[in-house]
């Protein structure tokens, strides 16, 4: 059983590895920003209300988050484990997940904090393609599709995230720097928290994840 977080700004490989962790491990990965993403194409009432939060690289309040991932844990698949990509993004949702988790009666088992300098982050989403049908991550330069603007997985055409524009991306890493210190240090508190280098090839950086998972699981 494992129950995870992966942190890390924008742009570190959350996506990509959580995706890598679910196949490993037979666990979901729930990403928040992936079904806000849902939400807007649905045209929900949560879509509505957080299509122009994501548009401008501000995060969606934190009620609107909790509420969706109260329901979301609650669900059976994630009775076996998960790996959360992109949540929690604040000390009040930090707060929020661990109310949840205690109702159901589980812990967390690590938080994998991925780091990649700033300068990196800015190259990989300035040429991010996603799959809008599977949400597979691609990057134009180090990791195209087989076929140019095609999914591999699904064959859907590629698009470019509406906020992996400049002004959003730097929007974005602004609004991570001043939100991620105090999270960071209260799972460094509560001895859950593992850096993880996110400059290496994906698969080294799965390995790492799963090194420091494993040292936690066994204990
Ligand atoms: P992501 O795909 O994780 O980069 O998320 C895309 C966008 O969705 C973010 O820039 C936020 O606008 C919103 N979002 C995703 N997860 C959260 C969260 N946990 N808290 C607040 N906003 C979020």
């Amino acid at each position: 059983m494992k129950r995870v977080i992966l942190l890390g700004p924008p742009g570190a490989g959350k996506g990509t590895q959580a995706q890598a962790l679910q196949a490993r491990w037979g666990v979901p990965q729930i990403s928040t920003g992936d079904m806000l993403r849902q939400a807007v194409r649905d045209g929900t009432a949560l879509g509505r209300r957080a299509q122009g939060y994501m548009n401008a690289g501000e995060y969606v309040p934190d009620d609107v988050i909790l509420d969706m991932m109260q329901e979301r844990l609650a669900r059976p698949d994630a009775a076996r484990g998960f790996v959360l990509d992109g949540f929690p993004r604040t000390l009040a949702q930090a707060e929020g997940l661990d109310r949840i988790l205690e109702r159901l009666g589980v812990a967390l088992d690590a938080v994998v904090d991925l780091e990649v300098p700033e300068e990196e982050l800015v190259r990989r989403l300035s040429g991010r393609l996603v799959c809008p049908e599977c949400e597979a991550i691609y990057q134009r330069d180090t990791q195209p599709p087989k076929t140019p603007g095609r999914c591999d997985r699904c064959g859907a055409e590629l698009v470019e995230r509406e906020d992996d524009r400049p002004e959003a991306i730097r929007r974005r890493l602004e609004v991570y720097r001043s939100e991620a210190e105090p999270l960071q240090r209260r799972y460094r508190e509560q001895g859950l928290l593992h850096a993880v280098n996110g400059m290496g090839p994906g698969d080294s950086t799965l390995r790492e994840i799963e090194r420091s998972v494993d040292a936690e699981t066994a204990r």
